[in-house]
Order: structure tokens, then C-alpha cells, then sequence
């Protein structure tokens, strides 16, 4: 079945990885409605997705609303779950409201598209899942270790789905365990950005970017395109049954050689970051971080395509228009 031929609901919709799927589907014809509370996501993520006229809705509203994600859900075919408190030190500081949003509101709307017939859904899981894992690179096999509310939440969500999977045997529900995705709409500020946005924000602001800890630890970068690539491949092989995957590049880079590429690509339009300020680790930050995507490949045929030099290209050169627009 082609993508225009079902109709999405993306809770989360309004985020950073959620906005660029809607929008690529969008792009492909199909129908979507995004469910989303605002409350890290941006109305300018989506506001241009008015543009598809009636393909599009948008329901501002909580994931725990049942009224509202049964009306979001009417018609809907997919469900990717999307919505959750983003944050791991917010989650240390507010275990309880992390788990309310992260793990229940996963079982209402997921429960009420079951109710209505959906039987397709892909829902964020997290490489947060695997703690601090001493064999590298992690595989879907490697022990989970929860090291934080989040990664606690987003383990309950994989139980979960094995729940739903077990009650309803013609579900394909997959859980997908994003290591660290960047692209456009990618939050730039407050206290939760991510490393990739938060540094670009500071060579914008011509400040020093800030480095958790002594810039070793190792992150798997993926591009925002490739992981909605994943998506749609998954919904399209629907394999029955519950099932996770992690999603990454397959390569791994550290903090320092990170900086050295953004700086690289940076030089060559004459923008360089100054020297960087070490701060202390943060809790919950792993140290290491390195993806196995053999399954995935294996499984639904998908492979990265965008490297780590051309997806920070664009965004640095977006980085140097704004600066320059100041
Ligand atoms: P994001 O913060 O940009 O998107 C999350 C969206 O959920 C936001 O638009 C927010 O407003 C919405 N939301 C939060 N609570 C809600 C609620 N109660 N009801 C309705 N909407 C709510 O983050 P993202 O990076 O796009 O992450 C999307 C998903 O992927 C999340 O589940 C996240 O845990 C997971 N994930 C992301 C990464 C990454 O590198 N970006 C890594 C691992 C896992």
C-alpha cells in the first residue's frame, strides 16, 4: 500500500523529527493529522503544512486526552507515536509527570487506535534504553539498563507494545530506538538541546559551544531524512507482531571530532566556532554510544544515506545565513 493510500496520526507531530515526517508525507500525497500539546514542539515546525489544505490537520491537544486523540484518530490507518517529555534531566526532576506523558499517554492513544482498527503503529523508543553499556557497538540483543526516568519510560513503552502485540496478533507495532537524530527544526535553546543545534545556536551567536564532560564520549549522528525513511519503510513492510530496532548511522564520532567537522565545514564559509567551554557531565549522559543497524537493514532493506559531513553541511550553511541576517 503506498503512502497516500493510508492516513497518518502522528502524535509529536509538531517536534523536530514528527514535523519532518509530516512533512514528507505530506509531500508523498498522503493524508495526515498531527496531535501535539506544544509543549517543546513549534507551531512554526508545521505551519507551512497548511499549504496541503485539507491533507493536513492539526489537533492541538494532550496525548492523554482521550476525546481528543479518538477525534485525531478517526479514519487513521497509521499511528506513529511520537509524543513524550524529551528531556532526561527533566525526567530525573519529575519522574512521575515523565512517566504520566511518556508511558500512559503511549497506552491511551494506542489503546483507542487499537479500539478503532488501526493495526500499524511505530512509537519512539530510545537508545537512553541501554544505559551505560561497556560492549559497543549496541545491538537490539545488548541488555537494557535504564538509567533515567526516560529511559525507564521508554522501556515501559516497549512492554507495552508487546502487551498490544500479544492481544491483537494482526498488529504490527514497532518500537524504534533512535540514537542521536539531527536535522532541521531541531530545538536550538533552552536547557534540553541537543549538541548538534545548541552549538550551531552558538556559532550564530558567535559564544563559545559548551561541551558536557571532556568531549570523548562517542554519539552515533543520524540524519533527520533517514529516520523517516525508517518510518515509512517499516509501516510499509508491516511485519505482524512487536518488534525494535535500533536506528542510527552505523557510525560513531566523538564529541571533539564532532566539533572538528562543524568547524571544518565552517572554515570553508568563514564562520569558526571559538574555543569550547568543558563543563561538567551531566546525570544521565552516557558516555558511550555506538549504533548496530544490521537488523534493520536485514529486515526492511533500509540504509543511511545522508553522511554526517552533508547533513551538518546544510545546516551550517543555514546557520551562516541567519548570522548574517542579524
Ligand atoms: P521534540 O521535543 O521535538 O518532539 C516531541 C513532541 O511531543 C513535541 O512537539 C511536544 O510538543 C510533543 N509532546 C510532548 N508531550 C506531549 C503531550 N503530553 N501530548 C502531546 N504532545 C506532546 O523531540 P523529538 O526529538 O522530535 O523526539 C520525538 C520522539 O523521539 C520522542 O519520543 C523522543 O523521546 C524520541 N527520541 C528522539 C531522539 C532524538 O535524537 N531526537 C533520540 C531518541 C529518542
Amino acid at each position: 500500500m503506498g503512502p497516500h493510500e493510508n492516513r497518518w496520526l502522528i502524535t509529536g507531530g509538531a517536534g523536530f523529527i514528527g514535523s519532518n515526517l509530516a512533512a514528507d508525507l505530506l509531500r508523498a500525497g498522503a493524508p495526515v493529522t498531527v496531535l501535539d500539546d506544544l509543549s517543546s514542539g513549534q507551531m512554526r515546525n508545521i505551519d507551512r503544512l497548511g499549504e496541503y489544505g485539507d491533507l493536513f490537520r492539526f489537533v492541538r491537544a494532550n496525548v492523554l486526552d482521550g476525546g481528543a486523540a479518538a477525534s485525531a484518530l478517526e479514519g487513521a490507518d497509521v499511528l506513529v507515536n511520537l509524543a513524550a517529555q524529551v528531556s532526561v534531566a527533566r525526567s530525573i526532576a519529575r519522574p512521575d509527570e515523565t512517566l504520566l506523558i511518556n508511558d500512559r499517554g503511549f497506552r491511551t492513544v494506542s489503546a483507542l487506535a487499537l479500539d478503532m482498527g488501526v493495526r500499524r503503529i511505530v512509537f519512539a523508543s530510545s537508545a537512553a534504553v541501554y544505559g551505560e553499556n561497556p560492549v559497543q557497538p549496541l545491538t537490539e540483543q545488548s541488555g537494557r539498563q535504564p538509567q533515567s526516568p526516560y529511559a525507564e519510560s521508554k522501556v515501559a513503552n516497549e512492554a507495552a507494545a508487546a502487551e498490544m502485540a500479544d492481544r491483537y496478533p494482526d498488529l504490527s507495532v514497532t518500537g524504534l530506538r533512535f540514537f542521536n537524530i539531527y536535522g532541521p527544526n531541531q530545538a536550538a535553546t533552552g536547557g534540553y538541546a541537543a549538541v548538534i543545534p545548541a552549538w550551531l545556536a552558538a556559532a550564530e551567536a558567535g559564544v563559545s559551544p559548551v561541551i558536557f564532560g571532556d568531549g570523548g564520549q562517542t554519539r552515533d549522528l543520524c540524519h533527520v531524512s533517514d529516520v523517516v525513511a525508517v518510518i515509512r519503510a517499516v509501516v510499509r513492510a508491516a511485519r505482524p507482531g512487536a518488534s525494535v530496532y535500533n536506528v542510527g548511522s552505523g557510525t560513531s564520532v566523538t564529541l571533539l571530532e564532532l566539533l572538528e567537522t562543524i568547524n571544518k565545514l565552517g572554515r570553508q564559509v568563514g564562520c569558526v566556532l571559538p574555543p569550547p567551554l568543558f563543563e561538567r557531565p551531566r546525570a544521565g549522559d552516557i558516555r558511550y554510544s555506538s549504533c548496530d543497524i544490521a537488523a534493520l537493514m536485514r529486515d526492511i532493506g533500509w540504509r543511511p544515506r545522508v553522511s554526517l559531513e552533508e547533513g551538518l553541511r546544510a545546516l551550517v550553511m543555514d546557520c551562516v545565513g541567519r548570522r548574517a541576517s542579524r
